[in-house]
């Protein structure tokens, strides 16, 4: 084995999202390890994890447990076809998401991750639509500033404006519906109208594309990484009337959401209400110690399909791997064991009072977030006019400024986002947040 390089992330590593005027410029650190909510860089700097990696690192870094068991997995039975066959700890993993699963969401589709398990999901309503011999209804409605991932089907249905300036789309097959974020309701306008105008915005779309064309509505119950929207009280139950009025399948994508990050395994029923006909989830399924995601299908849409003699032929080679499935099931049995959702619960009111109270910082124009999900929003001025022009640099700078004081937020253009590991303690919010309002103050002060 050669020595470390610190040439070769330039050299050879394409990453996602990659800028090509910087590709092969970058002066990134190497993070070498993690434990709990820190990680640790090739710099000697320990720094607190306050994205919990990808919204996914949910019980922390370094869980021994989880080690163990993927390794006693890998040496047992590190892989089986999942295609005609399977390995037994798949099986009982697919049990323990449905048995927390809403209402008959009881058939868990394996994926590779969550963009695979949007593809999935969408694939399988055409299947269904097919099968019951409507081929015509295909379009997906989605959102603005949604973001479902990154497979060509994936990306078609995601609406984030700057990721759909250089890549085709399977355009025929989505619709987008105007951002539902209050902030940008118009002057004078109350949160209920508001609300009942973006109802009006889903019905008005179902009605003029026509109920027959319409397959689904996909919807991440709180747009994360298009900066932690949260949609007005009561949202989600009157969208899901008016796609069941229409014929219309909800599909709710948790891959953020589920596994704890606002207090509960699923935040659709117990957050928000509702139970959709499909949930996509992953992330913080294995705490992001191995990729894995999961469509979970209802009972309902899968009895419409029996007894036509159709194979839905889609899968991975990788669908419900066994090392997976054991790591898992061990982030499973520690949220469990460790009350984590219920730590999640009792300490939301502290983290979001603490990001609330940054409102009070000139250049913050909002923040918003429900349980251990928030989001600093900020603008040249402060007003919500230059908002809208979008000022690229402050969310790199913001980061900039919290990483040199111990601390990783996730700049979104004018926006950065905090979503630790489930186990942070009070103390660390308070010392999180601490960070962040110096390095939002720094950040203000150096852009003058
Ligand atoms: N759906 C949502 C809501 C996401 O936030 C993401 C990723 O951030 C995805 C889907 C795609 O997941 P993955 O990156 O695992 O393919």
């Amino acid at each position: 084995m050669t020595a470390h390089n610190t040439n070769w992330d330039n050299e050879h590593f394409f990453h996602p999202w990659e800028g090509m005027e910087t590709l092969g410029q970058n002066d990134r650190a190497y993070i070498e390890g993690g434990e709990g909510i820190y990680v640790r860089n090739d710099r000697g700097e320990r720094l607190m994890d306050g994205p919990a990696g990808m919204w996914c690192v949910q019980v922390g870094y370094g869980r021994e447990e989880i080690a163990d068991a993927m390794a006693d997995q890998a040496r047992q039975l590190a892989y089986f076809s999942p295609f005609n066959n399977t390995s037994s700890i798949s099986t009982r993993f697919a049990h323990e998401i449905a048995r927390r699963a809403p209402g008959d969401l009881n058939n868990v589709f394996f994926t590779t991750g969550g963009s695979t398990a949007v593809d999935t999901a969408i694939r399988f309503v055409h299947f269904r639509n097919n099968l019951m011999g409507r081929p015509e209804k295909k379009i997906i409605i989605s959102r603005q500033k949604a973001y479902h991932g990154s497979t060509y089907l994936a990306a078609s249905v995601s609406g984030k404006e700057r990721d759909r300036l250089w890549l085709d789309k399977a355009d025929h097959l989505s619709h987008f519906l105007p951002n539902v974020n209050p902030l940008h309701r118009s002057d004078g306008q109350s949160i209920d109208a508001f609300l009942d105008e973006k109802i009006a915005d889903l019905e008005n779309a179902i009605l003029t594309l026509g109920a027959d064309k319409v397959a689904a509505f996909i919807a991440e119950p709180i747009l994360a990484s298009g900066g932690v929207i949260v949609p007005p009280k009561g949202y989600h139950k009157r969208c899901l009337e008016v796609c069941h009025r229409h014929d219309v399948l909800y599909i709710s994508d948790e891959v953020v959401t589920a596994f704890g990050r606002l207090g509960h395994w699923f935040a659709s029923e117990d957050v928000f209400g509702i139970q959709p006909d499909i949930i996509t989830c992953a992330k913080g399924m294995t705490s992001g110690y191995v990729p894995m995601g999961a469509a979970i299908v209802s009972d309902r849409l899968i009895a419409d399909l029996t007894g036509m003699g159709a194979t839905f032929s889609n899968g991975y080679t990788y669908s419900g791997h066994p090392v997976s499935a054991a790591a898992g099931l061990k982030s499973m049995e520690i949220i469990e064991r460790d009350g984590l959702l219920e730590h999640v619960q009792a300490l939301s009111p502290l983290f979001q009072e603490r990001l609330s109270s940054l409102q009070d910082i000139d250049i913050v124009v909002d923040t918003r977030g429900m349980g251990f999900m928030g989001c600093v929003e900020c603008s040249a001025d402060g007003s919500k006019d230059a908002l809208l022009d979008q000022d690229y640099a402050i969310g790199a700078l913001i980061d900039e400024e919290c990483q040199k004081r111990g601390l990783l937020v996730r700049p979104l253009i004018n926006m950065c986002v905090t979503s630790p590991p489930l186990i942070m303690s009070a103390d660390q919010i308070n010392q999180m947040f601490d960070i962040l309002e110096t390095g939002i103050k720094t950040a203000a002060d150096r852009r003058g």
